[in-house]
C-alpha cells in the first residue's frame, strides 16, 4: 500500500490491504455502537439534558452514538473558551502551530480505518467513499501547514521608502483574526470540518466546530484527534445540535471573527445575511451548492463520457456538491450516450454500502428519501424516465433510505428542476444542437462549482475559456465533474456556489484565515 496513493480519481482499483483493513475496523466499529459523546469545549466533555441520537440511513433502527441537543449557552461557553485560548495560540510560533497540526493529521491517518467505517455507517457512503473523506482530511490540513511553511509564516519584508535623513523597516504580516466558526455539512463530514479546522488553526486562529445533525459521530472521532495532538485547551471546540438552535446561535454571537460554512445555498445565504448584520464585515467563506454540467461533444469519447457521467452523477447517490446533475449532448452523439449511460447505471450495484461490492448506498436521511418520491413523479410527469425512479424496499432494504439511480429525458428545457439542486440520485439529460447552446445552457444558473467536457483537444480549451465554475475537467473518465483532490485539484466554487474566489487544497487558502498587518519602524 506504501506506493498507493488514494484518491477520488484512483479509488477504482485499490491495493487488496485497504480492503481488509477496512473490514477489520468495521468489524471493531460494529461492536461498540451506541455510546453516549460529549461535546468537547475547552478540552472537557460537555453534557447537556436533552440529547439525540445518530441513527444508520442504512437501517434506521441502527443507533450509532448518543450526542448532546446543544444549547444557545453551550455555543456561548464554546466560543467563550476559544476566545480564552486565542492570546496563547496565536502567539504560539507558526513553525510549533505547523507542527501540531501535523501531529493531529497523522492521527487521523492512524485512525482512517476506524473513522472511514463510521463515515460509511453514518452518511451512507461506499467504503471507497468514505475513505476519500477521511483521507482528504489531513491531505488538506498537511497542505495548509505546507504552504504556510512554504510562506515562512507570511511576514514579507517590503520595500524601503525613500526618506532624506531616516531609515525605515518594512514588513508585511499575516495574522489571525480571532475566534473561527466550522459549521459543515453531512456528506463530508470529515474533510469539510477538518480541512477549514486545519486551516483556521495553522493560521492562528481558534475553533469552534459545528457538524450536521446527521454526522455528529464522524465529526466527533476527528474532534478527538485535533484535542489528542496537544494544541491549547479551548483552541479547537466541538459542538452538536441543530442548525435553527445551536447553528444560529454560534452565528449570531457578536464574538465569532470569521466562519467558513459549507452547506446549501439556502442556509448560507441566510447565514451571510445574519453575519452581515454585525458591528463591522467579518470575513464569511461560504461553500454552497450546485447544479454541475456534463457536455458532450460530437467528438467525444462516448466510453469516457458515459463512466465520467455515471461515476460524478450517483458517486455518493448523486450528494455531492459536485455531482454531474446535468448532461448536454450534442446531437450526433447523442443516441451513443444515452445508450450506455442507461447499461452503466443499471450495472451499478446498491445495497449496504459498507459492503465491499456495493457502489450506491441509501441517501442520507427522511428528508432526502421524500424528496426522491416527490421529484422523481415530478419527472415522470414532466419527461421520461430511462431508467430508475423508484425506492427499494424489499428485504434488506427496507429499513434503510435506499433510491434507486436515475437517469431522465425529454424534460423541457424551462422546467424548474433543471435549475435547482437536489442533491439525490438523479441526472437529466438533454440533447442540444451545437457546443455553444450546451454552454449557454451550462452557465444559466445561480451556481457555478463544477462542469466536465468530452471532445478534442481544441474544443477542451474553448470549453475551460467559457465555462462559468470553479473546478472543470475534460475528458476524465474517473469522474465528469467529481474527484478533486487538495493539491491537484484545489475546490471551490463561482457565482452561488461560493463567496471566496479561492479554493481549498490551493495556492490561495490559508490566507484567508489571517488579514494583513503592516509594520513600519524608522531608525
Ligand atoms: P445544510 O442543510 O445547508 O446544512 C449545513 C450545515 O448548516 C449543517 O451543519 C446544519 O445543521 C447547519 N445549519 C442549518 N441551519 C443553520 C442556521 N440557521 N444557522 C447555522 N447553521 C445552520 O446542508 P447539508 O444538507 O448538510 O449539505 C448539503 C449541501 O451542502 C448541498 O447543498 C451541497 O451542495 C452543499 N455542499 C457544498 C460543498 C462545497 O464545497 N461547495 C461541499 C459539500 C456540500 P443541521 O444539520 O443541524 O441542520
Ligand atoms: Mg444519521
Amino acid at each position: 500500500m506504501s506506493t498507493f496513493e488514494l484518491t477520488y480519481a484512483t479509488m477504482f482499483n485499490p491495493p487488496e490491504e485497504l480492503h481488509t483493513r477496512f473490514d477489520a475496523a468495521l468489524k471493531l466499529v460494529n461492536g461498540s455502537l451506541g455510546k453516549e459523546y460529549g461535546m468537547l469545549i475547552n478540552g472537557e466533555e460537555c453534557f447537556s439534558d436533552h440529547k439525540f441520537k445518530s441513527t444508520s440511513p442504512i437501517n434506521t433502527k441502527q443507533v450509532l452514538g448518543v450526542f448532546q441537543t446543544g444549547t444557545a449557552q453551550n455555543a456561548n461557553d464554546a466560543i467563550a473558551a476559544a476566545r480564552a485560548a486565542f492570546p496563547v495560540w496565536s502567539r504560539t510560533p507558526w513553525q510549533e502551530r505547523v507542527r501540531l497540526l501535523r501531529k493531529a493529521a497523522a492521527l487521523m491517518d492512524e485512525r482512517i480505518f476506524e473513522i472511514a467505517a463510521a463515515t460509511s455507517l453514518e452518511v451512507g457512503k461506499n467504503r471507497m467513499e468514505a475513505l476519500g473523506d477521511v483521507a482528504e482530511t489531513p491531505a488538506l490540513i498537511r497542505y495548509s501547514c505546507d504552504e504556510v511553511e512554504r510562506n515562512q509564516g507570511f511576514k514579507v519584508k517590503m520595500g524601503q521608502d525613500p526618506l532624506v535623513g531616516y531609515t525605515a523597516t518594512n514588513y508585511s504580516v499575516l495574522k489571525p483574526y480571532g475566534v473561527w466558526l466550522v459549521i459543515s455539512p453531512f456528506n463530508f463530514p470529515a474533510a469539510l470540518t477538518g480541512g477549514p479546522t486545519g486551516a483556521a488553526l495553522v493560521a492562528g486562529n481558534t475553533v469552534v466546530m459545528k457538524p450536521a445533525t446527521d454526522t455528529p459521530w464522524v465529526v466527533r472521532l476527528l474532534a478527538e484527534c485535533f484535542v489528542a495532538a496537544g494544541l491549547p485547551k479551548g483552541a479547537v471546540n466541538f459542538v452538536t445540535g441543530s442548525g435553527s438552535v445551536l447553528g444560529k446561535a454560534l452565528v449570531e454571537n457578536p464574538e465569532i471573527d470569521g466562519l467558513t460554512f459549507t452547506g446549501s445555498y439556502d442556509v448560507g445565504m441566510g447565514i451571510y445575511r445574519q453575519f452581515a448584520e454585525g458591528r463591522y464585515v467579518r470575513p464569511a467563506i461560504l461553500e454552497l451548492g450546485g447544479k454541475n454540467p456534463a457536455i458532450v461533444s460530437k467528438h467525444g469519447d462516448v466510453e469516457r463520457a458515459a463512466l465520467g457521467i455515471v461515476r460524478s452523477a450517483f458517486g455518493l447517490q448523486g450528494q455531492k456538491c459536485s455531482a454531474c446533475s446535468r448532461v448536454f449532448v450534442e446531437a450526433e452523439r447523442y443516441e451513443q450516450v444515452v445508450a450506455r449511460v442507461v447499461e452503466l447505471t443499471q450495472k451499478l450495484n446498491i445495497g449496504n454500502p459498507t459492503d465491499r461490492s456495493v457502489y450506491l448506498g441509501p441517501v442520507v436521511n427522511a428528508s432526502a428519501y421524500r424528496d426522491y418520491q416527490n421529484f422523481t413523479k415530478e419527472l415522470k410527469e414532466a419527461g421520461t424516465i430511462l431508467t430508475g425512479g423508484e425506492i427499494l424496499t424489499e428485504g434488506e432494504f427496507a429499513e434503510g433510505y435506499f433510491c434507486q439511480p436515475t437517469i431522465v429525458t425529454d424534460v423541457p428545457i424551462e422546467h424548474r428542476l433543471w435549475k435547482q439542486e437536489m442533491f439525490l440520485p438523479i441526472t437529466m439529460i438533454h440533447k442540444v444542437a451545437n457546443l455553444d447552446e450546451a454552454m449557454q445552457l451550462a452557465n444559466d444558473v445561480d451556481y457555478g462549482l463544477t462542469s466536465g467536457f468530452y471532445g478534442s483537444k481544441e474544443e477542451a480549451q474553448w470549453f475551460f475559456d467559457n465555462t462559468q465554475a470553479g473546478v472543470n475537467y475534460a475528458n476524465r473518465p474517473q469522474g465528469a465533474t467529481t474527484g478533486a483532490w487538495p493539491g491537484y485539484q484545489p475546490f471551490g466554487g463561482w457565482k452561488g456556489s461560493g463567496s471566496s474566489g479561492k479554493n481549498a487544497g490551493g495556492h490561495y487558502y490559508v490566507q484567508m484565515y489571517m488579514h494583513e498587518q503592516i509594520q513600519t519602524t524608522i531608525d
